[in-house]
């Protein structure tokens, strides 16, 4: 679905169905750790761009609201682990890299 950011996000929900307003977050409204979200934090978030630059099925993304400098600002936290490797992703736009040693051709000859 667009976010109000005007990007596509698996994890952005809204209903306007019938008098509804509902707008949701699906991915940060599961952190019961997180600050409440809202559509205005679509626009600096880096989920699109890192679903779009990687699409391993292994990645599992979690992400929260931080505050910035003195509490004045908020913004989308990411983080990343590798379900087959069970390690942290760092780069999640990258992935861990296991999956590429996996996958590369063999030079044995
Ligand atoms: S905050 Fe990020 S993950 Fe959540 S709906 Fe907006 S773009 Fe998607």
């Amino acid at each position: 679905m667009r976010t109000p950011a005007g990007k596509e996000c698996k994890f952005y929900y809204q209903d306007y169905h019938r008098g509804k307003e509902t707008q949701e977050c699906r991915l940060i409204d599961r952190n019961p750790q997180s600050g409440s979200w809202k559509p205005s934090h679509c626009g600096s978030c880096p989920i699109p761009g890192i679903l779009l630059a990687n699409a391993c099925p292994t990645m599992v993304v979690e992400a929260h609201i931080a505050k910035g400098f003195l509490g004045l600002t908020e913004r989308v936290e990411v983080y990343a682990i590798c379900s087959q490797q069970m390690c942290e992703v760092k780069e999640p736009r990258i992935g861990c890299g296991s999956c590429h040693q996996l996958n590369a051709p063999s030079s044995a000859i």
